[in-house]
């Protein structure tokens, strides 16, 4: 037997079963998002390896480990993107979306990281993003912040969700505060582990964000950025608090959230959860007031968000919340030699008579008996039976497959008109 090709560790499928939820989710975050003044975007997949290099930052796990990079066929370095906001500013500079302009944009799409897959964690996985241009917050970091809790309270997950905040103050501030900090773990190196070890002159803040249960007495003890903020920093932060306050959105300062990419400035924020073990984070999302001129762009202060898309989706599953049904309403039946394009026809019929109509034609093999067996199976509310006499007449029988009721035969005509009011009362 030919050997079976399986697909790549890390990448799944969404199989039909589940495809009903994610679309739900979708579409409920995509209406929140109109609602809010938001325009899609959508950029390619693939990027020049560069771009990544340079925003994300060198010593960051995603570009020392987590890329699928690959030269092209003319030995130029692509990569499959590992997040969206690079390609996101990228896209904004080269169309003349960010000079002097606001942009409040949202995207939705697949990013791809060489992990170890495990749960909520996989090689590929999809995220749903913001990212807004132009506006220097702090009114709009409390907007996002808003925007991600209405997409909990939609999803009926908002009591499952903590938001942690933190304010990584401005680039000078952050610079002074490395040299703290690596003044700190300097004088205790014999207590970090060979990541850290790593970090401790690459990116020393990222010790701060370290999982190792024996380092944490020491991150625990290390001197604050929160305390060490500058001015301005401070103040936006002051105030983002007091909005949220105002606006009765609970949140926990986290002086240790760092988040993994270099380009974050003043406010980061995520929203964690306790259910799905320890991939916890459901969103993350901060502040990048540099990263558009970094990117060859005018400066131009930036800030997004992105959600783990695989993590919300089994954290609204885990919640168990009433899901829309994607039932069929009818599915046709047909007895008889030449019945087949009768079938066809009537569903196009009454398609054209009602778009919202769910309706599925039988096609293959099959007798009246097996024909009416898939029928039920597939959830539909009535089976509409096309036989001779039925399409020598112009008539349809109507079976009700959700209740106990004989069956009627009305005409085509009838049909459409009554066919909104039989499928209520079968309900
Ligand atoms: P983590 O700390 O879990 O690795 P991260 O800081 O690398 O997350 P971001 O780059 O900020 O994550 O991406 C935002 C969100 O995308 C995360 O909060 C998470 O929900 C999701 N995410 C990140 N990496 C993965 C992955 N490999 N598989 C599934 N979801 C992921
Ligand atoms: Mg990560």
């Amino acid at each position: 037997m030919t050997q079976q090709i399986k697909a790549i560790r890390g990448m799944n499928d969404l199989l039909p079963t589940d495809s009903g939820q994610w679309q739900h989710i979708e579409s409920v975050m995509r209406q929140i998002l109109t609602g809010y003044g938001y325009q899609e975007i959508r950029m390619p997949v693939v990027e020049k390896t560069n771009l990544f290099a340079r925003s994300i930052g060198a010593a960051t796990d995603i570009i020392e480990k987590e890329m699928y990079t690959f030269p092209d066929r003319n030995d130029e370095s692509l990569s499959l993107r590992p997040e969206m906001t690079a390609g996101c500013v990228r896209a904004g500079i080269e169309h003349g979306l960010l000079y002097n302009q606001e942009q409040r944009l949202w995207y939705m799409g697949p990013l791809f990281r060489y992990e170890r897959p495990q749960k909520g964690r996989y090689r590929q996985f999809h995220q749903l993003g913001a990212e807004v241009f132009g506006l220097a917050g702090p009114d709009i970091d409390v907007e996002l912040i808003m925007l991600t809790h209405r997409f909990w309270t939609a999803l009926g997950i908002s009591d499952k969700v903590t938001l942690e905040l933190n304010s990584l103050g401005s680039a000078e501030a952050r610079a002074t505060y490395r040299n703290v900090l690596v003044d700190y773990f300097g004088a205790n190196k014999d207590q970090l582990d060979e990541d850290s070890l790593r970090r401790l002159e690459s990116n020393p803040l990222r010790i701060l964000d370290s999982k190792n249960p024996s380092m944490q007495d020491l991150i625990e003890a290390a001197p604050k950025l929160i305390d060490n903020l500058d001015e301005e920093s401070k103040s936006d932060f002051d105030q983002i608090c007091q909005m949220l306050d105002k606006a009765g959105i609970g949140y926990k300062i986290n002086p240790r959230l760092v988040r993994g990419l270099d380009y974050y400035n003043r406010t980061v924020f995520e929203w964690t959860t306790t259910e799905l073990g320890s991939q916890g984070a459901i969103c993350g999302g901060g502040r990048y007031d540099g990263l558009v001129e970094q990117l060859g762009g005018k400066p131009t202060p930036g800030i997004g968000f992105a959600i783990g898309m695989e993590r919300l989706v089994s954290l609204v599953v885990l919640s168990d919340n009433p899901q829309e049904t994607a039932n069929l309403d009818c599915y046709v039946v047909r007895v008889g030699e030449n019945s087949e394009i009768h079938a066809l026809l009537l569903a196009e019929d009454l398609r054209n008579s009602c778009s919202e109509l769910k309706i599925r034609t039988h096609c293959g093999t099959g007798n009246f008996k097996k024909q009416l067996k898939k029928a039920d199976n597939s959830g539909a509310t009535l089976a509409l039976v096309l036989g001779a006499e039925e399409i020598d007449s112009g008539t349809v029988g109507i079976k009700f497959l959700r209740e106990r009721r004989e069956q009627i035969n009305l005409t085509i005509d009838e049909l459409k008109v009554q066919l909104p009011s039989l499928l209520k009362d079968s309900e």
